[in-house]
C-alpha cells in the first residue's frame, strides 16, 4: 500500500533521498565506511559540508553578506540563542515579538528570560501586519521576531511587516524552502531541519554579518553564533550526518526546478485540499482565507465525533498522520515539499468518500 505521511515534522522525506542514503549507507563514495563514521574534519565531510551550504546558497539566493549556519538544538534552541547571541553589549535591551500563535509563544517565553518583550498581536482575522499594528511596533527595538508559519495553528504570514531598521528575525521551521526569501527583509533566519530540511536536530541559522557578535557571557560557546561562525562550524563535532542529509535535499530541490518550481506546487497541493474542505458541509477550515498556511492546513469534521473514525479510517488507507496538534484538536494535514499531488488527491477523494458515507440525510 502507499502510504502518505501528513504528519508535521518529522514530516515526509523525498523517497529518491532516502534510497540515495540507503545506496550509500554503508560506504559513502566508494569509501568503504559510512558518513556516520568519517571524520568531521576530513576532506570528504568538509566538501559535503561546503556543498550542502553553497546548494543552498543557490536555492534561496542567499546574498554574501549572510553566512549560514549548520547548528543544533532545534529551533527551540534558537528561541534562546536569538537574544543570547544579539542582545549582548547593547543599551537596546527591548525586542519586539508578533504573537501569531502557539510557535511565537513559546519564543516569547523563552525571550522573556533575556530581555524586555514587547508582544505585537499579529493576528486579529486578518492578515494586515502593516496597518493594524504599525503603532505597537518599536521603531527602537534591537530586533523584530515572526514565525511565518505557524505548524500547530495553521496559519501563515504573507507578507511582512515593515520594520524599518529594525533587523526582523524568523523562525521559518516550517515554511523554509517552500517560497523565495526577501533577504533585505531580513536579520537572521532560523530553521529546524525536520519539516523542510531533513533529519531533526539539525538546525539552519542564516544569519547578516553584522549581527554576528560577541554573546551574552554565560552563551555555551557551542551556541555562539560567532564561534560556529569563525570555526566553520568545527567548533566542536557537528551533525555530520543530518547535514549530509540536508545537501541530498537540496540537491532535490534543485532537481524539482528550484524555489519558484517549488512554490508553485506548494500552491497547487494547498489549494487542492483548501478547495476540497470549501466544496463540502462536512469539513470546516477555520482560519481567516488570507492567513491560511500553504504547509499545514487544519481542519475539523463539522461533526466532531466522528474525527477519531476518521483519522482510523485514513490510517487504514495509506493516509497516515493526519490528527491535528495535540493542543488544538482536528485534522491537519502536513503538505511540505515531499508530499506528491498524488498523495493530496487521495487525501481529497477519501475526505468526499468519507462524507458521502457519513453525511447525514435529511
Ligand atoms: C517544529 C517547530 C519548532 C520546534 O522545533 P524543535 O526542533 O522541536 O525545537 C519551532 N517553531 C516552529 C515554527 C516549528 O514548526
Amino acid at each position: 500500500m502507499q502510504i502518505y505521511n501528513f504528519g508535521s515534522g518529522p514530516g515526509m522525506m523525498p523517497p529518491e533521498v532516502l534510497q540515495q542514503a540507503q545506496q550509500e549507507m554503508l560506504s559513502w563514495n566508494g569509501s568503504g565506511i559510512s558518513i556516520m563514521e568519517m571524520p568531521f574534519t576530513s576532506a570528504e565531510f568538509q566538501q559535503i559540508a561546503d556543498q550542502a551550504k553553497q546548494d543552498l546558497r543557490d536555492l534561496l539566493m542567499v546574498p554574501d553578506n549572510f553566512q549560514i549556519l549548520f547548528m543544533q538544538g532545534g529551533a527551540s534552541a534558537q528561541f534562546s540563542l536569538v537574544p543570547m547571541n544579539l542582545l549582548a553589549n547593547t543599551a537596546k535591551t527591548q525586542v519586539d515579538y508578533i504573537d501569531s500563535g502557539y510557535w511565537s509563544k513559546k519564543a516569547i517565553v523563552e525571550a522573556k528570560r533575556y530581555s524586555t518583550v514587547n508582544v505585537v498581536l499579529g493576528r486579529k482575522g486578518t492578515n494586515d501586519l502593516a496597518s493594524e499594528n504599525i503603532n505597537t511596533f518599536n521603531p527602537t527595538a534591537n530586533y523584530c521576531h515572526i514565525t511565518t508559519n505557524e505548524t500547530a495553528d495553521g496559519t501563515q504570514w504573507h507578507q511582512l511587516p515593515e520594520t524599518g531598521a529594525v533587523p526582523l528575525i524568523a523562525d521559518m521551521s516550517s515554511d523554509f524552502l517552500s517560497r523565495p526569501i526577501d533577504f533585505s527583509k531580513f536579520g537572521l533566519i532560523y530553521a529546524g531541519a525536520q519539516k523542510n530540511i531533513g533529519p531533526a536536530g539539525l538546525t539552519i541559522v542564516l544569519i547578516r554579518d553584522d549581527l554576528i557578535r560577541e554573546p551574552i557571557a554565560t552563551t555555551p560557546s557551542a551556541f555562539s553564533f560567532k564561534v560556529v561562525a569563525d570555526t566553520n562550524g568545527r567548533f566542536n563535532t557537528p551533525l555530520t550526518h543530518a547535514i549530509y542529509m540536508a545537501g541530498l535535499v537540496f540537491q532535490y530541490c534543485k532537481k524539482m526546478g528550484g524555489i519558484t518550481a517549488i512554490e508553485q506546487l506548494s500552491k497547487v497541493k494547498s489549494q487542492r485540499l483548501y478547495q476540497a474542505i470549501e466544496q463540502s458541509d462536512f469539513y470546516r477550515c477555520l482560519q481567516p482565507a488570507n492567513l491560511r498556511s500553504r504547509m499545514n492546513v487544519c481542519f475539523e469534521l463539522v461533526d466532531n465525533q466522528l474525527t477519531e473514525l476518521f483519522l482510523t479510517m485514513a490510517q487504514e488507507q495509506g493516509l497516515i498522520n493526519l490528527a491535528g496538534h495535540s493542543a488544538k484538536g482536528g485534522i491537519r494535514a502536513s503538505l511540505y515539499n515531499a508530499m506528491p499531488i498524488a498523495g493530496v488527491v487521495a487525501l481529497a477523494r477519501f475526505m468526499s468518500d468519507f462524507a458521502l458515507e457519513h453525511q447525514v440525510v435529511v
